[in-house]
Protein backbone atom coordinates (compact mmCIF):
# COMPACT_ATOMS: atom_id res chain seq x y z
CA UNK A 1 0.00 0.00 0.00
CA UNK A 2 1.52 3.78 -0.72
CA UNK A 3 2.33 5.78 1.95
CA UNK A 4 -0.57 8.45 2.65
CA UNK A 5 0.49 12.24 2.23
CA UNK A 6 0.57 12.73 5.77
CA UNK A 7 3.43 10.07 6.01
CA UNK A 8 5.16 11.57 2.76
CA UNK A 9 5.82 14.86 4.58
CA UNK A 10 6.73 13.37 7.83
CA UNK A 11 9.38 11.42 5.92
CA UNK A 12 10.46 13.98 3.84
CA UNK A 13 10.76 16.14 7.05
CA UNK A 14 12.96 13.81 8.46
CA UNK A 15 15.20 13.89 5.87
CA UNK A 16 15.68 17.71 5.80
CA UNK A 17 17.30 19.51 8.56
CA UNK A 18 14.06 22.58 9.83
CA UNK A 19 14.80 25.84 11.47
CA UNK A 20 12.65 27.69 13.88
CA UNK A 21 11.78 31.71 13.07
CA UNK A 22 14.20 32.76 16.39
CA UNK A 23 17.20 31.50 14.44
CA UNK A 24 16.34 32.86 10.73
CA UNK A 25 15.63 36.28 11.95
CA UNK A 26 18.97 36.08 13.64
CA UNK A 27 20.65 35.60 10.67
CA UNK A 28 18.92 37.29 8.20
CA UNK A 29 21.44 39.80 6.10
CA UNK A 30 24.10 37.10 7.22
CA UNK A 31 24.85 35.81 3.60
CA UNK A 32 22.05 33.38 4.23
CA UNK A 33 19.54 33.43 1.03
CA UNK A 34 15.92 33.52 2.37
CA UNK A 35 13.40 31.90 -0.50
CA UNK A 36 9.69 32.18 -0.64
CA UNK A 37 8.49 29.45 -2.22
CA UNK A 38 4.63 30.33 -2.04
CA UNK A 39 2.19 31.39 -4.89
CA UNK A 40 1.95 35.13 -6.12
CA UNK A 41 -1.12 35.86 -4.47
CA UNK A 42 0.57 34.88 -1.38
CA UNK A 43 3.69 37.11 -1.70
CA UNK A 44 1.86 40.05 -2.68
CA UNK A 45 -0.17 39.90 0.21
CA UNK A 46 2.93 40.34 2.52
CA UNK A 47 6.15 38.23 2.81
CA UNK A 48 9.24 38.48 5.14
CA UNK A 49 11.65 41.75 4.20
CA UNK A 50 15.03 40.81 1.54
CA UNK A 51 13.39 37.25 0.59
CA UNK A 52 13.40 36.20 -3.11
CA UNK A 53 10.02 34.85 -4.26
CA UNK A 54 10.51 31.76 -6.56
CA UNK A 55 6.91 29.94 -6.41
CA UNK A 56 7.63 25.92 -5.72
CA UNK A 57 6.02 25.10 -9.57
CA UNK A 58 9.12 27.56 -10.94
CA UNK A 59 11.85 25.98 -8.36
CA UNK A 60 14.04 23.91 -10.47
CA UNK A 61 13.74 26.41 -13.79
CA UNK A 62 14.87 29.82 -11.06
CA UNK A 63 16.52 28.88 -8.24
CA UNK A 64 19.88 29.51 -9.76
CA UNK A 65 19.22 33.29 -10.74
CA UNK A 66 18.63 33.60 -6.67
CA UNK A 67 21.31 31.57 -5.71
CA UNK A 68 24.02 30.37 -8.08
CA UNK A 69 26.35 28.63 -5.73
CA UNK A 70 25.19 25.59 -4.52
CA UNK A 71 26.97 25.75 -1.35
CA UNK A 72 25.16 29.02 -0.28
CA UNK A 73 23.26 28.54 2.57
CA UNK A 74 19.32 28.75 1.94
CA UNK A 75 16.69 29.18 4.36
CA UNK A 76 13.43 28.11 2.19
CA UNK A 77 9.92 28.89 3.70
CA UNK A 78 5.91 29.00 3.05
CA UNK A 79 2.40 29.29 4.77
CA UNK A 80 2.84 26.75 7.45
CA UNK A 81 6.16 24.80 6.82
CA UNK A 82 5.04 22.33 4.72
CA UNK A 83 5.40 23.33 0.96
CA UNK A 84 8.87 24.55 2.54
CA UNK A 85 9.97 21.17 3.41
CA UNK A 86 9.25 19.57 0.28
CA UNK A 87 11.14 22.42 -1.91
CA UNK A 88 14.08 22.26 0.68
CA UNK A 89 14.29 18.24 -0.22
CA UNK A 90 14.17 19.02 -3.74
CA UNK A 91 16.59 21.55 -3.31
CA UNK A 92 18.95 18.85 -1.32
CA UNK A 93 18.27 15.88 -3.28
CA UNK A 94 17.62 16.63 -6.80
CA UNK A 95 19.09 20.43 -7.46
CA UNK A 96 22.69 19.92 -5.17
CA UNK A 97 22.17 22.21 -2.81
CA UNK A 98 24.33 21.49 0.07
CA UNK A 99 22.89 23.66 2.61
CA UNK A 100 19.40 23.92 2.91
CA UNK A 101 16.55 24.05 5.50
CA UNK A 102 13.30 24.30 5.91
CA UNK A 103 11.62 27.34 8.45
CA UNK A 104 9.22 25.55 10.81
CA UNK A 105 5.53 27.03 11.14
CA UNK A 106 5.86 29.35 7.84
CA UNK A 107 5.65 32.90 7.41
CA UNK A 108 2.18 32.35 9.93
CA UNK A 109 4.45 31.61 13.13
CA UNK A 110 6.62 34.12 11.73
CA UNK A 111 4.13 36.60 11.82
CA UNK A 112 2.56 35.36 15.62
CA UNK A 113 5.77 35.59 17.01
CA UNK A 114 5.51 39.40 16.08
CA UNK A 115 8.65 39.91 13.42
CA UNK A 116 8.59 42.08 10.30
CA UNK A 117 6.46 41.17 7.36
CA UNK A 118 6.81 43.37 4.15
CA UNK A 119 3.57 44.10 1.92
CA UNK A 120 4.11 45.20 -1.15
CA UNK A 121 2.48 48.22 -2.71
CA UNK A 122 -0.28 47.32 -4.80
CA UNK A 123 -1.22 48.63 -8.23
CA UNK A 124 -4.51 50.15 -8.97
CA UNK A 125 -6.54 48.33 -11.24
CA UNK A 126 -6.06 50.40 -14.30
CA UNK A 127 -1.70 49.55 -13.28
CA UNK A 128 -2.34 46.38 -13.02
CA UNK A 129 -3.90 46.34 -16.76
CA UNK A 130 -1.48 48.76 -18.02
CA UNK A 131 1.87 46.69 -16.65
CA UNK A 132 0.46 43.18 -17.14
CA UNK A 133 3.07 42.35 -19.66
CA UNK A 134 5.76 43.42 -17.33
CA UNK A 135 4.05 41.60 -14.49
CA UNK A 136 3.99 38.32 -16.45
CA UNK A 137 8.08 38.73 -16.78
CA UNK A 138 9.81 37.40 -13.48
CA UNK A 139 12.72 39.38 -13.90
CA UNK A 140 10.82 42.58 -13.68
CA UNK A 141 6.86 41.42 -12.05
CA UNK A 142 5.18 43.53 -9.26
CA UNK A 143 8.34 44.17 -7.79
CA UNK A 144 10.35 45.69 -10.17
CA UNK A 145 7.44 47.12 -11.82
CA UNK A 146 7.16 48.70 -8.14
CA UNK A 147 10.39 50.40 -8.28
CA UNK A 148 9.54 52.01 -11.95
CA UNK A 149 7.14 53.13 -10.66
CA UNK A 150 9.24 54.73 -7.63
CA UNK A 151 12.02 55.63 -9.89
CA UNK A 152 12.89 59.24 -11.23
CA UNK A 153 14.77 59.60 -14.04
CA UNK A 154 16.20 62.35 -15.81
CA UNK A 155 16.81 63.33 -19.45
CA UNK A 156 19.47 65.39 -20.34
CA UNK A 157 18.33 66.76 -23.64
CA UNK A 158 14.69 65.74 -25.82
CA UNK A 159 16.15 65.40 -29.28
CA UNK A 160 17.15 62.06 -30.88
CA UNK A 161 18.34 59.95 -28.44
CA UNK A 162 15.98 61.58 -25.82
CA UNK A 163 12.71 61.33 -27.59
CA UNK A 164 12.26 57.32 -28.03
CA UNK A 165 13.93 57.04 -24.53
CA UNK A 166 11.34 59.15 -23.01
CA UNK A 167 8.19 57.43 -24.85
CA UNK A 168 9.36 53.98 -23.75
CA UNK A 169 10.50 54.77 -20.13
CA UNK A 170 7.24 56.88 -20.10
CA UNK A 171 5.34 53.93 -20.79
CA UNK A 172 7.40 51.41 -18.88
CA UNK A 173 5.69 53.73 -16.29
CA UNK A 174 8.74 55.64 -14.72
CA UNK A 175 7.25 57.73 -12.26
CA UNK A 176 9.00 60.66 -12.63
CA UNK A 177 10.81 61.73 -15.84
CA UNK A 178 12.97 64.89 -16.01
CA UNK A 179 13.73 66.60 -19.37
CA UNK A 180 16.47 69.35 -19.83
CA UNK A 181 16.33 71.04 -22.99
CA UNK A 182 16.58 74.68 -23.82
CA UNK A 183 15.51 74.42 -27.31
CA UNK A 184 12.94 74.71 -29.66
CA UNK A 185 10.90 71.59 -32.27
CA UNK A 186 12.49 72.36 -36.09
CA UNK A 187 10.80 70.99 -39.30
CA UNK A 188 14.25 69.43 -39.00
CA UNK A 189 13.87 67.62 -36.04
CA UNK A 190 10.96 65.89 -37.27
CA UNK A 191 13.41 63.08 -39.42
CA UNK A 192 14.27 61.54 -35.92
CA UNK A 193 12.99 63.20 -32.73
CA UNK A 194 9.77 61.28 -32.91
CA UNK A 195 8.35 62.53 -29.33
CA UNK A 196 7.60 65.76 -31.22
CA UNK A 197 5.04 66.33 -34.29
CA UNK A 198 4.34 68.95 -36.81
CA UNK A 199 2.26 71.07 -35.28
CA UNK A 200 4.82 71.19 -32.56
CA UNK A 201 7.26 72.98 -34.37
CA UNK A 202 8.38 76.54 -32.64
CA UNK A 203 6.99 75.02 -29.20
CA UNK A 204 10.12 74.56 -26.28
CA UNK A 205 10.85 70.65 -26.99
CA UNK A 206 10.72 70.20 -22.84
CA UNK A 207 6.49 71.28 -23.84
CA UNK A 208 6.38 69.12 -26.66
CA UNK A 209 7.67 66.02 -24.93
CA UNK A 210 5.54 66.84 -21.60
CA UNK A 211 2.55 66.24 -24.04
CA UNK A 212 3.70 63.58 -25.54
CA UNK A 213 4.78 62.08 -22.12
CA UNK A 214 1.47 62.61 -20.93
CA UNK A 215 -1.10 61.59 -23.66
CA UNK A 216 1.14 58.13 -23.49
CA UNK A 217 0.64 57.74 -20.10
CA UNK A 218 -0.95 60.50 -17.55
CA UNK A 219 0.44 58.60 -14.53
CA UNK A 220 3.93 60.21 -15.11
CA UNK A 221 5.45 63.04 -13.70
CA UNK A 222 7.19 65.36 -15.83
CA UNK A 223 9.46 67.84 -14.53
CA UNK A 224 10.59 70.10 -17.04
CA UNK A 225 14.29 71.77 -17.41
CA UNK A 226 14.45 74.45 -20.21
CA UNK A 227 17.51 75.32 -19.85
CA UNK A 228 21.04 74.27 -20.36
CA UNK A 229 23.03 72.46 -18.15
CA UNK A 230 26.20 74.00 -16.52
CA UNK A 231 28.06 74.17 -14.35
CA UNK A 232 26.11 76.62 -12.22
CA UNK A 233 22.77 74.60 -12.34
CA UNK A 234 23.98 71.31 -12.09
CA UNK A 235 24.34 69.59 -9.18
CA UNK A 236 20.98 71.36 -8.10
CA UNK A 237 19.35 69.84 -11.07
CA UNK A 238 20.49 66.30 -10.65
CA UNK A 239 20.78 65.43 -7.27
CA UNK A 240 17.75 63.18 -6.36
CA UNK A 241 17.81 61.48 -9.40
CA UNK A 242 18.35 57.50 -9.40
CA UNK A 243 19.42 57.51 -13.21
CA UNK A 244 20.29 60.02 -15.53
CA UNK A 245 20.22 59.71 -19.34
CA UNK A 246 22.74 61.10 -21.27
CA UNK A 247 22.07 62.13 -24.97
CA UNK A 248 23.89 65.50 -25.36
CA UNK A 249 26.17 66.12 -28.56
CA UNK A 250 28.68 68.19 -26.35
CA UNK A 251 31.49 67.32 -24.93
CA UNK A 252 32.51 69.96 -22.24
CA UNK A 253 28.45 68.97 -21.71
CA UNK A 254 29.63 65.42 -21.05
CA UNK A 255 32.68 66.20 -19.09
CA UNK A 256 30.19 68.14 -16.80
CA UNK A 257 27.94 66.16 -16.44
CA UNK A 258 30.60 62.88 -15.19
CA UNK A 259 32.16 64.59 -12.61
CA UNK A 260 29.08 66.06 -11.27
CA UNK A 261 27.36 62.45 -11.72
CA UNK A 262 30.55 60.65 -9.70
CA UNK A 263 30.55 63.15 -6.99
CA UNK A 264 26.81 62.26 -6.31
CA UNK A 265 27.21 58.30 -7.18
CA UNK A 266 23.97 58.30 -9.99
CA UNK A 267 24.80 56.27 -12.86
CA UNK A 268 24.63 57.39 -16.45
CA UNK A 269 23.33 55.61 -19.46
CA UNK A 270 25.59 57.48 -22.25
CA UNK A 271 25.21 57.11 -25.92
CA UNK A 272 26.10 59.01 -29.14
CA UNK A 273 25.54 59.01 -32.65
CA UNK A 274 27.10 59.92 -36.02
CA UNK A 275 26.38 59.02 -39.10
CA UNK A 276 25.70 55.59 -39.33
CA UNK A 277 27.89 54.47 -36.06
CA UNK A 278 25.99 54.41 -32.58
CA UNK A 279 27.92 54.03 -29.30
CA UNK A 280 26.52 53.32 -25.68
CA UNK A 281 28.02 52.37 -22.22
CA UNK A 282 26.67 52.35 -18.37
CA UNK A 283 28.27 54.75 -16.51
CA UNK A 284 27.83 53.68 -12.82
CA UNK A 285 30.70 55.12 -10.43
CA UNK A 286 32.64 53.06 -8.82
CA UNK A 287 31.39 50.16 -10.05
CA UNK A 288 33.06 50.64 -13.16
CA UNK A 289 34.65 53.18 -15.50
CA UNK A 290 33.75 56.66 -15.70
CA UNK A 291 33.70 58.57 -18.64
CA UNK A 292 37.27 60.60 -17.72
CA UNK A 293 38.73 57.05 -17.55
CA UNK A 294 37.23 56.22 -20.90
CA UNK A 295 38.56 59.78 -22.75
CA UNK A 296 40.58 61.35 -20.55
CA UNK A 297 40.85 63.77 -23.27
CA UNK A 298 38.22 65.06 -25.48
CA UNK A 299 38.45 63.36 -29.20
CA UNK A 300 39.88 65.09 -32.34
CA UNK A 301 37.32 68.30 -32.57
CA UNK A 302 35.98 67.35 -36.27
CA UNK A 303 34.55 64.15 -34.64
CA UNK A 304 32.82 66.46 -31.92
CA UNK A 305 29.08 66.51 -33.55
CA UNK A 306 28.34 69.61 -31.39
CA UNK A 307 30.67 71.83 -33.00
CA UNK A 308 28.18 71.73 -36.74
CA UNK A 309 25.37 70.29 -38.47
CA UNK A 310 26.46 66.69 -38.79
CA UNK A 311 24.01 64.03 -41.07
CA UNK A 312 23.13 61.02 -39.16
CA UNK A 313 20.59 58.20 -40.18
CA UNK A 314 17.25 59.16 -39.04
CA UNK A 315 16.15 55.85 -37.07
CA UNK A 316 19.73 55.06 -35.65
CA UNK A 317 19.06 57.77 -32.64
CA UNK A 318 15.65 55.44 -32.39
CA UNK A 319 18.22 52.04 -31.85
CA UNK A 320 20.54 53.63 -29.75
CA UNK A 321 17.83 55.55 -27.71
CA UNK A 322 16.03 52.33 -27.13
CA UNK A 323 19.01 50.49 -25.89
CA UNK A 324 19.51 53.57 -23.21
CA UNK A 325 15.97 52.73 -22.17
CA UNK A 326 16.70 49.28 -21.90
CA UNK A 327 19.69 49.78 -19.38
CA UNK A 328 17.75 52.28 -17.91
CA UNK A 329 15.51 49.70 -17.20
CA UNK A 330 17.90 47.31 -15.90
CA UNK A 331 19.51 50.01 -13.51
CA UNK A 332 16.26 50.55 -11.81
CA UNK A 333 14.85 46.86 -11.28
CA UNK A 334 17.81 45.06 -10.76
CA UNK A 335 17.47 42.87 -13.80
CA UNK A 336 20.31 41.36 -16.16
CA UNK A 337 23.68 42.44 -16.20
CA UNK A 338 24.13 46.42 -16.79
CA UNK A 339 26.36 47.72 -19.62
CA UNK A 340 29.18 48.62 -17.23
CA UNK A 341 32.58 48.32 -17.84
CA UNK A 342 31.71 47.97 -21.43
CA UNK A 343 31.49 49.76 -24.59
CA UNK A 344 29.14 48.52 -27.25
CA UNK A 345 29.76 49.95 -30.99
CA UNK A 346 26.77 49.54 -33.33
CA UNK A 347 27.22 50.37 -37.21
CA UNK A 348 24.28 50.15 -38.93
CA UNK A 349 25.08 50.11 -42.67
CA UNK A 350 27.12 46.67 -41.58
CA UNK A 351 24.63 45.64 -39.11
CA UNK A 352 27.67 45.22 -36.67
CA UNK A 353 27.41 45.01 -32.77
CA UNK A 354 30.92 44.82 -30.90
CA UNK A 355 31.61 44.92 -27.31
CA UNK A 356 34.74 46.57 -26.17
CA UNK A 357 35.75 46.21 -22.42
CA UNK A 358 36.38 49.03 -20.53
CA UNK A 359 38.59 49.24 -17.43
CA UNK A 360 38.45 51.98 -14.70
CA UNK A 361 42.05 54.25 -14.53
CA UNK A 362 43.26 54.08 -11.50
CA UNK A 363 44.44 57.69 -12.18
CA UNK A 364 41.94 59.17 -13.27
CA UNK A 365 41.30 62.31 -11.70
CA UNK A 366 37.52 62.05 -10.47
CA UNK A 367 36.91 58.55 -10.06
CA UNK A 368 39.80 57.97 -8.27
CA UNK A 369 39.28 60.42 -5.30
CA UNK A 370 36.48 59.89 -2.41
CA UNK A 371 33.37 62.12 -4.06
CA UNK A 372 33.76 64.20 -1.26
CA UNK A 373 37.11 65.13 -2.48
CA UNK A 374 35.79 66.24 -5.84
CA UNK A 375 35.94 69.88 -5.54
CA UNK A 376 33.63 72.39 -7.62
CA UNK A 377 36.32 73.37 -9.39
CA UNK A 378 37.30 70.38 -11.06
CA UNK A 379 33.65 69.81 -11.85
CA UNK A 380 33.93 69.99 -16.10
CA UNK A 381 37.29 70.90 -16.12
CA UNK A 382 37.51 71.19 -19.96
CA UNK A 383 39.92 72.98 -22.74
CA UNK A 384 37.77 75.90 -24.16
CA UNK A 385 35.51 75.21 -26.38
CA UNK A 386 35.14 77.92 -28.80
CA UNK A 387 39.15 77.28 -29.57
CA UNK A 388 38.17 73.38 -29.23
CA UNK A 389 35.72 73.81 -32.67
CA UNK A 390 37.48 76.29 -34.30
CA UNK A 391 40.81 73.63 -34.57
CA UNK A 392 38.10 71.33 -36.65
CA UNK A 393 38.69 73.81 -39.57
ZN1 LIG B 1 37.20 57.77 -13.93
Amino acid sequence: MSPSGAEVIRQIKSQIEEVDPAEVSEHLGNGTVLVDVRESTEWDAGHIPGAKHVPRGHLESRIEGVAGDRSQRLVVYCASGQRSALAAHTLQELLGYENVSSMTGGITLWKDRGYKVEVPRSLTPEQRERYSRHLLVPEIGLEGQTKLLESKVLLLGAGGLGAPTALYLAAAGVGTLGVIDDDEVDLSNLQRQVIHTTDGIGTPKVDSAERAIKALNPGVDVVKYQTRLDASNIMEIIEGYDVIVDGVDNFPTRYLLNDATVRLDIPVVSASILGFDGQLSVFKPHDGPCYRCLYPVPPPAELAPSCGANGVLGVLPGTMGLLQATEVVKLVTGAGEPLVGRLLLYEALGATFTELKVRRDPECPICSKDPSEISDDELGVFPDYEAFCAAAG
